[in-house]
């Protein structure tokens, strides 16, 4: 064994194609020594040994004038034929007019007849197999396997190359993104998401198709393009789509594309690739609108959330988070009863002012600060509920809500065990509100989590229900204590006989289930009369109180305990 096959695998095989008998034993002794070596007479005996799917060949050397099917056939078959144009080629001649030609069909290099000069042969055909097999190793490593684009690096790196060579055009970057891809990923399979990704990426190459410029896959579901300035954004899109509905059920997902107009200089393409996928991003769940720009008010409200990021240390030093209360009533009864409260956590920021959930909730799940806030927010609840039932002797409970991501977390239920002790509760005393959606992704990991929970005894509560993905059949896995209707449903219900109906069976569903029924969102007295109607075992909402300070929330107790008395 020389060097040559030791250092890059196996013996390769290379096919000699040639007529001539003598030809082919010359040729064949000399590239013995470092290949198998195949023969074929002509061009036809060539494709029936490439066709036969027996060998991987590395090499072909290929002879022009040959009966049954020449060579210059066979170069033009081979161009067009995926199993083989990758394959290089040398061609044998004796006639210096065919260069020009066979090199214009693909030929790599020639060797001319006779064959005197065997060192010189054996060296040319090793640097092209050789050559060839760098290319495809760099081509593996540039390219995501999946799209064949390219991958997030090369792309950054092509993308400066490429404005660099184009000084007098100018750029957009595009970001392209498949709205709730993991989601579908689970419930379709692997391969329709594969599938899925592939007529993506065969729509951007059909984008760049007249215009300058490249992309690449940079993440799972997200696509960058770096393009010549100025394509009308909403014609990309229906490309994207056009490509996409080729498949099977791909209409099923929803595709979004951020932009950035006129890449500069200033900042690495890297930042201008994530200014368009912020610009994505921000219209991710919003069925009104697919396209969005990034601008000055999309860049202020990037800062406001580094800001917000920066500043969630000292904000739980400082108590700057405030936990409000919002009071839930039993129902069914003579009276409404007081029996429990949901905790909201409310930010007064020194220099911001009030800001609430909904403006950092969100962006602290994605970036995994909401574990901190959470935690404060738990620990604030219980020390709360513990100093109410001392002074009240109240039997009352907290919800506390907990996020998809603290689910992920190994030491959730240890902690909240810890919190709930130090305070001398139950388990039960802090009830776990996870929001429905939580359960749509990771499913058996939710699961899990939510069994290790319960374990612990504590009580979850299925949160928005209704208002995410769930199906019934996972309402039947998820052993659950409670649940928590979304406010939507009592948006209809005293405006629509199908609302008030859809309420109807959620709640006999629960009943099937055998747990009760919170409605929240319940803002009037008609609302209240048609889910007390229904069956609806608890209400939080509007009509009995907004979420309170702490301070406020007492009042309610007070109240409560006096008509507890006197009734
Ligand atoms: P959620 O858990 O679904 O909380 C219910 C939201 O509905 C609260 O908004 C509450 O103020 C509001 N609400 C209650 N009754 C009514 C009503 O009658 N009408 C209307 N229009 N709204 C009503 P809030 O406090 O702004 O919280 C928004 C979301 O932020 C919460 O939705 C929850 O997902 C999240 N959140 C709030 N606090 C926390 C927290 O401590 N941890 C986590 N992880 N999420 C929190
Ligand atoms: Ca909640
Ligand atoms: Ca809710």
């Amino acid at each position: 064994m020389n060097t040559d096959t030791i250092i890059r695998g196996s013996r390769k095989t290379v096919l000699i194609v040639e007529d001539e008998l003598v030809n082919q034993q010359l040729l064949g002794f000399i590239l013995k020594g470092s290949y198998n070596v195949l023969y074929a007479r002509n061009g036809q005996e060539a494709l029936d040994i490439l066709h036969s799917g027996q060998y991987r060949i590395s090499m072909i050397l290929l002879d022009i004038i040959m009966p049954v099917m020449d060579g210059i056939t066979f170069l033009k078959r081979a161009a067009e034929d995926e199993q083989i144009h990758s394959i290089p080629i040398i061609v044998l001649t004796s006639d210096n007019e065919m260069e020009l030609e066979t090199f214009r069909l693909g030929a790599m290099d020639f060797i001319k007849k006779p064959y005197d000069m065997p060192d010189i042969i054996l060296a040319r055909v090793r640097r092209i197999i050789e050559f060839v097999e760098d290319r495809e190793i760099i081509k593996d490593v540039e390219h995501d396997p999946i799209t064949r684009l390219y991958n997030r690096n090369f792309f950054f790196e092509y993308s400066r190359r490429l404005m660099d060579s184009e000084k007098d055009r100018t750029f957009d970057m595009l970001a392209i993104d498949i709205d709730r891809f993991r989601i579908a990923n689970e419930v379709y399979g692997r391969a329709f998401g594969d599938q899925a990704l592939r007529a993506l990426g065969d729509g951007i190459r059909r984008i760049l198709h007249d215009r300058v410029g490249i992309g690449c896959r940079a993440d799972a579901d997200l696509f960058y393009v770096l393009i010549e300035h100025g394509p009308d954004l909403r014609e990309c899109l229906d490309v994207v789509r056009s490509c996409m509905r080729d498949g099977d059920h791909q209409s099923l997902l929803r595709i979004r594309m951020g932009a950035y107009r006129e890449v500069g200089t200033e900042h690495p393409i890297s930042w201008y690739a994530e200014a368009a996928g912020s610009a994505c991003d921000s219209i991710r769940g919003n069925y009104q609108t697919d396209i969005m720009v990034y601008d000055e008010e999309l860049y202020r409200r990037e800062l406001m959330h580094e800001r917000l990021i920066a500043d969630v240390d000292t904000a739980i030093e400082e108590r700057q988070f405030i936990v409000y209360f919002q009071p839930k009533y039993a129902i069914q009864g003579d009276r409404p009863v007081l029996v429990s409260a949901e905790a909201l956590i409310r930010w007064i920021h020194p220099e911001l002012g009030f800001i609430s959930p909904g403006d950092f909730i969100p962006l602290f799940e994605e970036n995994g600060l909401i574990l901190k806030v959470d935690h404060y927010v738990w620990q604030e609840s219980a020390r709360q509920l513990r100093s109410w039932k001392d002074r009240y002797g109240l039997d009352l409970h907290v919800s506390v809500n907990v996020s998809r991501k603290d689910l992920f977390s190994r030491e959730l239920s240890d902690e909240l065990q810890d919190i709930v002790r130090e305070n001398g509760l139950n388990m039960g005393d802090l009830m776990l509100e996870v929001t429905e959606s939580a359960y749509a992704q990771d499913t058996e990991q939710m699961l899990r989590a939510v069994k290790t929970l319960r374990d612990a005894e504590f009580r979850i509560e299925m949160d928005d229900f209704g208002s995410g993905y769930s199906s019934l059949n996972m309402l039947c896995l998820m052993p659950i204590d409670a649940l928590k209707i979304d406010m939507k449903f009592v948006r209809n219900i005293a405006t629509s006989k199908t609302g008030y109906r859809i309420v109807e069976l959620v709640v006999e569903m629960a009943r099937a289930l055998n747990v009760p029924t919170i409605v929240e969102g319940v803002e009037d007295g008609e609302q209240y009369e048609l889910i007390k109607r229904v069956g609806c075992d608890i209400v939080q909402g509007y009509y009995f109180s907004k979420p309170v300070t702490a301070k406020d929330f007492e009042k309610l107790i007070e109240k409560e305990v006096d008509q507890r008395k006197n009734g």
